[in-house]
């Protein structure tokens, strides 16, 4: 399995921020032992994957349409991602949820896009602080990743992110032991769907990853890289999360 490093650069970034681009490929040219992603806003994606052409960057989108082309105003199809230069995509982001109402199902049918269109689907799920607290963790998870992962999903074709939302953009990590326990729950819960393949499919942590706890949260079992938001914004952050997992 190799492991994958992600930045979510949500609604940040201009073509003038692609000088972070430049310095992330300066600071990780040496070949890595995981894989290292940028999802931009979509206006920057074609310029992000031309830097990107002979270096160890990928490129995602952070959503997509269900349907491939149409009368779909303002929306971006898994094609068009791919055309562009993807080869990955962010579905059901806990603030695509919240801000858009996205269900399971219909993450669950952008991520068969995704597939359809040669993307991998990096599909988030995750529970809110009031779900937490409650007690709710396990079945909140339990319920979105049923209802969000496409059937006859492989490692090639599947992604998986845990992100507590009470973490994302917070400060507030999880502990080493809530994070192992979601994660030991995602992959029996894979397993049982996906049988024998589910042992590779990736399970990522995210919510406040930076250099300074990286290495705590990748020696984790079944923490198999990290889906990054603010700390992608910037290259050295990145890079060093980056080392971290290559290192882990
Ligand atoms: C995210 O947006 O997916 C995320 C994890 O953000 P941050 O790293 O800023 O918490």
């Amino acid at each position: 399995m190799k492991k994958l490093a992600a930045g979510n650069w949500k609604m940040n970034g201009s073509v003038a921020t692609l000088t972070e681009v430049a310095t992330l490929l300066k600071i990780q040219s040496t070949p890595i032992c995981c894989e290292m992603l940028l999802c931009p806003p979509a206006t920057l994606l074609s310029q992000m994957a031309a830097m990107a052409v002979g270096t160890a960057l990928k490129i995602g989108g952070q959503n997509c349409h269900t349907k491939g082309s149409g009368a779909h105003t303002g929306d971006i199809s898994a094609t068009m991602l791919q055309d562009a230069g993807a080869t990955y995509v962010i579905v059901g982001h806990s603030e695509r949820r919240a801000e858009h109402g996205e269900t399971d199902t219909l993450v669950r049918a952008k991520a068969i896009a995704a597939q359809s269109a040669g993307l991998v689907p990096i599909v988030c799920i995750g529970e809110t602080g009031p779900e937490r607290d409650a007690g709710a963790t396990l079945d909140v998870i339990g319920t979105q990743l049923h209802g969000s992962i496409p059937d006859g999903a492989t490692a090639a074709t599947l992604v998986v992110a845990y992100e507590p939302v009470w973490a994302i953009g917070t400060d507030h990590t999880p502990t080493v032991e809530q994070i192992a326990e979601v994660h030991a729950f995602i992959r029996t819960r894979l397993t049982a769907r996906l049988g024998t393949e589910a042992a590779d499919v990736r399970i990522l942590y995210g919510g406040s990853v930076k250099p300074s706890n990286a290495t705590k949260i990748f020696a984790i079992p079944h923490v198999n890289g990290a889906l990054v938001g603010g700390a992608s914004l910037k290259a050295a952050d990145f890079a060093a999360i980056v080392t971290a997992l290559s290192a882990a």
